[in-house]
């Protein structure tokens, strides 16, 4: 399902790029994902507060807010309410030398088997190194760090080596030696009764809206929360670790590079319950 800004739904299959559109060319352009849920886009108005800094990063000029909203919208009334989707919202810097407008479309499609398999079941994690300090990001704004770009052909291909190693997903280490966040998503884990996750100033992860929400309502499930660096050694002496994104929402983290990582299936359900996902 496809929506495209001035021309409402067209068919999937419709085409809407043109062949020198920047975004295919060069991945240069931007992008949000979020969770429909009972035919409603979840964090709206955070995926939007994020695309905006992210066209700021790259210079790109993103419609109004107001425009966008009515792109979600118009794309969600083609979608049937009872089914779980994923709502893709993209604008790209449109066709190369052109200086034309950018191209906008939102897509919607159902969430796959293995994101809802993860909720419950979990995954198992390989660390693979980004080959950065932790901070450098801080001092290389040309590094786009925190700026959700369509760029992610690293962070597919980490995620197929992960599969290549009969792993289910990767945890990115900086060459510091910490743990920063994954390649679609982010990392949380719960030290006693505080629940942290890294933070985004310091690393230039991308800041994650699931994991914002989840740590600014944790005080209903009695913890507190932290913004902390952790090592993967550290992860084993926890209380439990999550990665945390819009479709997927919570996915138990079950080994790390083999070793079994502690964790609770109480904690887990309280987390999902609390972020809404089935
Ligand atoms: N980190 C990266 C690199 C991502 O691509 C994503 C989402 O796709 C996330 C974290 C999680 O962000 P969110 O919870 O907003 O989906």
């Amino acid at each position: 399902m496809v929506a495209l800004l001035g021309r409402g739904v067209v068919p999937a299959e419709t085409p809407i790029l043109r062949a020198d559109d920047l975004g295919a060319l060069r991945g240069d352009g931007i992008f949000e994902t979020m969770h429909v849920r009972d035919g409603r886009a979840w964090l709206v108005d955070e995926h939007l507060a994020r695309m905006t800094m992210s066209a700021a990063r790259m210079e790109l000029r993103l419609p109004p807010r107001a425009e966008l909203a009515d792109l979600i919208e118009e794309a969600l009334s083609a979608w049937a309410p009872g089914v779980e989707g994923a709502l893709r919202l993209v604008c790209t810097r449109g066709a190369e030398n052109a200086d034309g407008p950018p191209t906008v479309y939102a897509t919607i499609a159902p969430v796959t088997a293995p994101a809802l398999r993860a909720r419950h079941a979990g995954l198992t994690v390989v660390t693979a190194t980004l080959g950065f300090s932790a901070d450098l990001r801080q001092s290389a704004p040309w590094l786009l760090g925190g700026a959700k770009t369509l760029s992610y052909a690293v962070n597919m291909a980490s995620q197929r080596w992960a599969t290549s190693v009969g792993a289910d997903d990767v945890l990115w280490i900086s060459s510091d030696g910490y743990a920063l966040e994954a390649p679609t998503s982010t990392l949380v884990w719960l030290d006693g009764t505080t629940l942290c996750t890294v933070p985004v100033e310091r690393t230039g992860i991308l800041p994650g809206t699931t994991a914002r929400w989840l740590l600014d309502h944790a005080g209903k499930l009695g913890w507190s929360t932290a913004e902390r660096m952790v090592s993967p050694a550290q992860l084993a002496e926890v209380d439990g670790s999550w990665f945390t994104s819009s479709v997927r929402g919570i996915a138990p983290l079950r080994t790390l590079d083999g070793a079994e990582l502690p964790g609770s299936a109480a904690a887990t359900a309280a987390i999902r319950d609390l972020l809404g996902y089935a």
